[in-house]
């Protein structure tokens, strides 16, 4: 619509939102609260998504994805989520869905062609390596180093928190080429690599964590890995810059799992306020109760917004870091608040994994922290929007 403002979703858009919920419906929160028990893989899941053709959205047509946009990866994610899938069904997809993002931008031919059909048919699984134990949220304090010899790179070095390595073939590694005291801009002198995890010179170890259990996060210690260059993304030393371009939209992409989270802990607390009867009423007609929901309802809504517009920036070309930070601040508060409140209005049962709202807070408590924290938000807010001193 020319001119004016629309709030609509396109009818490929709500056709995406309906097929998605449907084939996601095959896997219900029982499925989920297995898989995430056993600490299993939801390769059923995975499987499922790759037939239904779901994980090329948004690779080029040429390799045989969709070509569609982030508008379109946001609701598919959001909708994974809210079917109770949460972020062990998320986190399954997330890289594939949008994460190679870098290499279809600045890829080789080779690279692409090697890797991207193979990505689409969900035949090769990826991880992300950027955190260090040392350099925290401080990216350009990495140390895991590439050093070229002749047409190869020797890698060693030590990653932590990789998502899904385990099920990995391949990662996609962020390095130094040249040291950070040897640069004069800081993000310079790293360099990102798709390159296998071979077992030999890589030991990956999981981290016992606090949920999302389904999918394993781990230590990554990197030994003497020796990778030819033809698997280098795009220059040396302009890996931290190929990464940067990707940040808004996976911020935007969290904000939307947070938010599916927050809706299907919201659907399951009405219901069990409207059944659960208690000093023969239904807990739900105690404004105690009742509130909490509805000022999460509008906290869930109003946090919808900034994304569907920030995802609408971001597919129209234009600026969207304000709103692409905003929407994954409010998404990871709004989130995770209405599944502390699910939990709360289940009593004792909210406490038990049988009712789902456990799991849904143990998920959606991760959005605050990673892949950025709400801290690193608001410094973004206050440095480049509101234009105040760096603070840190
Ligand atoms: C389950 C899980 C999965 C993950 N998956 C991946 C993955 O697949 N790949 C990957 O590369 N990483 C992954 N991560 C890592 C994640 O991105 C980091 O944990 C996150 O970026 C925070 O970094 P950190 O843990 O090093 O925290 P730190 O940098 O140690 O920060 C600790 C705390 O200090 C705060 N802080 C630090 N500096 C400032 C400042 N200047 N101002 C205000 N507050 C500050 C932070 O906000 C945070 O609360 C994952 C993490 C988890 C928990």
């Amino acid at each position: 619509m020319s001119g004016g403002m629309s709030f609509e979703l396109s009818e490929d858009q709500q056709t995406i939102r309906q097929a998605v919920a449907e084939l996601c419906s095959k896997f219900d929160d029982e499925y989920w609260m297995r898989k995430d028990l056993a600490h299993e893989f939801p390769q059923e899941f995975y499987d499922a998504i790759a037939s239904g053709g779901w994980l090329g959205m948004t690779i080029p047509e040429e390799y045989g994805g969709h070509g569609l946009g982030i508008t379109e990866a946001t609701l598919l994610l959001e909708e994974v989520a809210r079917s109770g899938a949460a972020m062990n069904g998320a986190s399954a997809i997330h890289l594939t869905i949008f994460g190679m993002q870098p290499v279809v931008k600045h890829g080789s031919d080779e690279l692409k062609a090697a890797t991207l059909p193979r990505i689409v048919n969900g035949d090769l699984h990826v991880c992300f390596g950027v955190t260090e134990p040392t350099a925290g949220l401080d990216t350009s304090r990495i140390t895991t180093f590439a050093k070229r010899e002749g047409d190869k790179y020797r890698i060693n070095g030590r990653k932590v928190w990789i998502s899904k390595a385990q099920e990995s073939e391949k990662i996609l590694l962020l390095t130094r080429t040249t040291p950070y005291d040897q640069v004069t801009k800081k993000t310079d002198g790293m360099t990102l690599f798709l390159t296998d995890l071979n077992r030999d010179h890589v030991d990956i170890r999981p981290i016992k964590k606090m949920g999302r259990n389904a999918v394993s996060s781990n230590e990554v210690f990197i030994d003497d890995l020796v990778v030819p260059v033809g698997d280098r993304v795009g220059e040396e030393g302009k890996g931290f810059k190929y990464i940067l371009d990707g940040l808004n939209p996976e911020r935007m992409l969290i904000a939307a799992e947070a938010l599916g989270i927050g809706r299907v802990a919201l659907e399951k607390a009405v219901k069990y306020g409207n059944e659960r009867v208690v000093f023969n009423r239904p807990i739900g007609m105690n404004q105690g109760l009742q509130f909490p929901l509805a000022d999460s309802l509008a906290r869930l809504d109003a946090a919808e917004l900034v994304l569907r517009k920030a995802t609408w920036l971001y597919d129209n070309g234009k600026p969207c870091g304000r709103e692409a930070n905003t929407a994954k601040y409010l998404c990871a508060d709004a989130g995770f608040g209405a599944a502390d409140r699910a939990l709360q209005l289940h009593g004792g049962m909210g406490y038990s994994e049988e009712y789902h709202v456990s799991r849904y807070f143990r998920e959606s408590r991760l959005m605050k922290i990673a892949p950025v924290s709400q801290e690193m938000i608001l410094n973004f807010l206050g440095e480049h929007v509101l234009g105040m001193p760096r603070s840190y």
